[in-house]
C-alpha cells in the first residue's frame, strides 16, 4: 500500500465496521470496571482511554513501532531521558538541538548527576563522544538551523558499543522519515507541529519497537501522569486523514522558497534540506522521502529581520512550525540558539505558491 493510503487510514475501525469512520473522543475519568481489574482493557482515566488507544494505533502504522501519546513533545522527551538515565550515566545531544531539550538536559538531568555531551549534528560530530555513553540524543533536521546528520552511520555507531539511541523527528515527522527502521532504538516527536498542523493543538509521542522499554514508558507515564486529554488525541487523530496531503504542498511551497531565496543577493545562508545545493541535501535525500515545511535565512541584522517580518501579509509572526498556515520569527527574539540577530525561521504552509512566493519577495522588497 502506497504510504500516503496507510496515513489516510491510520488507526481507523476496519472498514467494514458499523458506525463512525473516527469514533468520537470518549471522556472519561473512570470506567466501568467490576470485578478482577486485568479483564477490562480500561480501568481509570490515567491509565488508558480507548481515544488514545485509537490514535496510537495510528502513530504506530506511521512509525513501524507501537507508540505511546503524551501531552507535549517535552513530556515525551522528558519520559525518554527519565527512563534511560540515571546519575552517572552520559548522554549526548546535538549541540545544536532544539533549546528546551537542550536547557532540560543541561540544568535538570546535570544537576541530577547525569553527564551531558554536546557536539554538533553536522558530520555526525556526536559520533565522537560515544565512549561510555548511555543515551544518544539526536535531531534531524535540527530545528532552527536544518543540518542534518546520516541516520543509519551514527545509529550504527552507537548500536554496536550498546548505546541507546533516541530521534527527535519532529521537524520531519514520522511521514518523511522512520527512524526506527533505521535501528533507533526510540523515535519521538513534538506532535504539536507538521503532524497535527493547524497550529491548535500541544502534543508528543514516543514510539519503540522494543517491548521492554515500551512498558517502562507507558509506566513513565502512568506514574508521572503526564498524559494527553481525550479530545486533543481525537482531533490530532482526526487531522492525520489530511497529512500526506498538507506535507505534500508544504514541502513543495518550501522548496519553491527555497529556489527563490537562493537566487537573491539580500539573502544570506538559506537553509533547506530539499535544495540541491544545501551542504545536506546528500544525506537528507537518502533518509527522507522529502524534506518538510520548515526553512530558514539570514537578514543579518535584527532591524532588517523585523522590516521583512512587519511588512509579511499573508504570512503570520508566530513561533513554532509545521502548520497549515506559513508562519515565520526572528528566532533570535527568544535568547539561547546559536543564530545571528537577523535569522528567521520560516515554516512554509498550504497557501498557493503564487500568493506565498509574492508576498516573501513584497516584503523581502522592503527590508
Ligand atoms: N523537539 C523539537 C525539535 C521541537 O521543535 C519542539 C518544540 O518546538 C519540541 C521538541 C517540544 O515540543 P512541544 O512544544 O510540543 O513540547
Amino acid at each position: 500500500m502506497h504510504r500516503d493510503t496507510l496515513i489516510l487510514q491510520a488507526g481507523l475501525p476496519d472498514h467494514r465496521t458499523p458506525g463512525a469512520f473516527l469514533p468520537g473522543p470518549q471522556f472519561a475519568s473512570t470506567f466501568v470496571s467490576p470485578g478482577d481489574p486485568s479483564a477490562h482493557a480500561y480501568t481509570y482515566g490515567r491509565f488508558g482511554n480507548p481515544t488514545w488507544s485509537a490514535w496510537e494505533a495510528a502513530l504506530e502504522q506511521l512509525e513501524g513501532g507501537p507508540a505511546v501519546a503524551f501531552p507535549s513533545g517535552m513530556a515525551a522527551c522528558a519520559a525518554v531521558f527519565g527512563v534511560c538515565l540515571r546519575p552517572r550515566d552520559v548522554v549526548v545531544l546535538p549541540s545544536d538541538a532544539y533549546y528546551t531539550t537542550r536547557i532540560f538536559a543541561q540544568n535538570w538531568l546535570a544537576s541530577n548527576g547525569v553527564e551531558v555531551r554536546l557536539a554538533p549534528t553536522r558530520d555526525e560530530g556526536q559520533a565522537a563522544l560515544l565512549d561510555g555513553a548511555k543515551l544518544l540524543w539526536i535531531e534531524t533536521p535540527t530545528n532552527p538551523g536544518l543540518d542534518v546528520c546520516d541516520l543509519r552511520e551514527l545509529i550504527g555507531a552507537a548500536r554496536k558499543t550498546g548505546v541507546l539511541v533516541a530521534v527527535d523527528n519532529t521537524t520531519a515527522t514520522a511521514a518523511l522519515q522512520q527512524p526506527l527502521a533505521l535501528g533507533a532504538t526510540f523515535s519521538l516527536a513534538s506532535d504539536t507541529k507538521a503532524l497535527t498542523g493547524h497550529s491548535d493543538l500541544v502534543l508528543g509521542h514516543v514510539a519503540t519497537g522494543d517491548q521492554d522499554w515500551l512498558a517502562r514508558i507507558r509506566t513513565w507515564r502512568t506514574q508521572y501522569g503526564a498524559i494527553p486529554g481525550p479530545m486533543e488525541t481525537w482531533l490530532a487523530h482526526r487531522s492525520l486523514g489530511t497529512l500526506a496531503l498538507r506535507l505534500a504542498r508544504q514541502c513543495s511551497n518550501a522548496e519553491a522558497l527555497a529556489r527563490l531565496l537562493h537566487l537573491r543577493h539580500d539573502v544570506y545562508g538559506v537553509r533547506y534540506p530539499g535544495h540541491p545545493e544545501d551542504p545536506a541535501h546528500e544525506i537528507a535525500r537518502r533518509q527522507m522521502s522529502a524534506y518538510g515545511s520548515v526553512l530558514s535565512f539570514d537578514l543579518e541584522t535584527r532591524p532588517r529581520a523585523e522590516r521583512f517580518l512587519g511588512a509579511l501579509e499573508l504570512v503570520r509572526e508566530t513561533t513554532s512550525f509545521g502548520g497549515i498556515h506559513s508562519t515565520a520569527e526572528r528566532r533570535a527574539r527568544w535568547g539561547g540558539d546559536p543564530v545571528s540577530e537577523g535569522f528567521i525561521r520560516f515554516s512554509a504552509g498550504c497557501e498557493a505558491e503564487v500568493d506565498l512566493l509574492a508576498d516573501v519577495e513584497q516584503a523581502l522588497g522592503k527590508v
